[in-house]
């Protein structure tokens, strides 16, 4: 006698969304509605969702002499793994036109990945917490006013206590 079973259904494995800061920037053509247009982009991926994004300064450019940038941030929430999320947020810079001229020249979106949950990572494609965010005012004058308890990992500071540290110098207006 042989016995058959009907299978059964297996359940979706859990997702794990987790949250990710981005720091968005542009300084050639409609900067504003270049970066809004990106966080659409990025919240109409299937497993990313715009919690939420910060208001848009005008910054001094750092680097050569160029037009001066609009610099925010936003808050993901996302099932993409950190290298996952870091690829969405390079071709989401290709799709807006992005031509890279020359090293910290002038871009029409750049996209950072800033902060992914509380993970630390280091490879040789992405390194996160990004590694230049304590100097930032651009990234952390922003980021303080969406996500001003959120701890940065390797140094255990808030990014309100790191933004106090570093002070406003380049952030030349808050735009909207
Ligand atoms: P840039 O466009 O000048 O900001 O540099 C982008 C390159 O930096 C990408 O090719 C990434 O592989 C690398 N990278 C390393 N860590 C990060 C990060 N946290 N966010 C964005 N790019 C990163």
């Amino acid at each position: 006698m042989s016995l058959t079973f009907d299978p059964v259904p297996m359940a979706p494995p859990p997702t794990t969304v987790t949250q990710a800061a981005i720091a968005l920037g542009s300084n050639i053509g409609d900067s504003a509605a270049i970066l809004k247009n990106a966080l659409k982009a990025l919240d109409q991926h299937p497993q990313v969702s715009l919690v939420c994004h910060s208001s848009w300064y005008r910054t001094v450019p750092v680097g050569p002499a160029q037009d001066d940038f609009v610099n925010g941030c936003a808050l993901l929430e996302t099932e993409l793994a950190a290298e996952a999320l870091l690829q969405l947020l390079l071709s989401t810079e290709q799709d807006f036109g992005r031509v890279r001229l020359e090293h910290w020249g002038p871009r029409s979106l750049d996209l950072d990945l800033i902060l992914y949950g509380d993970q630390v990572i280091a490879s040789e494609r992405l390194q996160v917490p990004h590694p230049r965010l304590a100097e930032r005012s651009f990234v952390l004058t922003p980021l303080a006013e969406i996500a001003p308890q959120w701890i940065e990992p390797t140094s255990g500071k808030t990014i309100s206590e790191l933004a106090g540290l570093l002070g406003e110098a380049g952030i030349l207006e808050r735009i909207a």
